[in-house]
């Protein structure tokens, strides 16, 4: 059930964050605030391939 993910930053499209994620708690596209070091502050990040 747990797959690996990869956090892309929405303003750069830098992918920044790799993490694992729960397929049954989370079946969408997850979306988190996480710091962006190329963007110097906190922004969007989507799960990608
Ligand atoms: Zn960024």
């Amino acid at each position: 059930m747990r797959v690996m993910i990869t956090m892309a930053c929405t303003d750069c499209k830098q992918r920044n964050y790799t993490s694992m994620k729960n397929k049954k708690n989370n079946p969408d596209r997850m979306e988190l605030k996480k710091y962006c070091k190329f963007c110097n502050g906190h922004t969007v990040h989507r799960e990608t391939r």
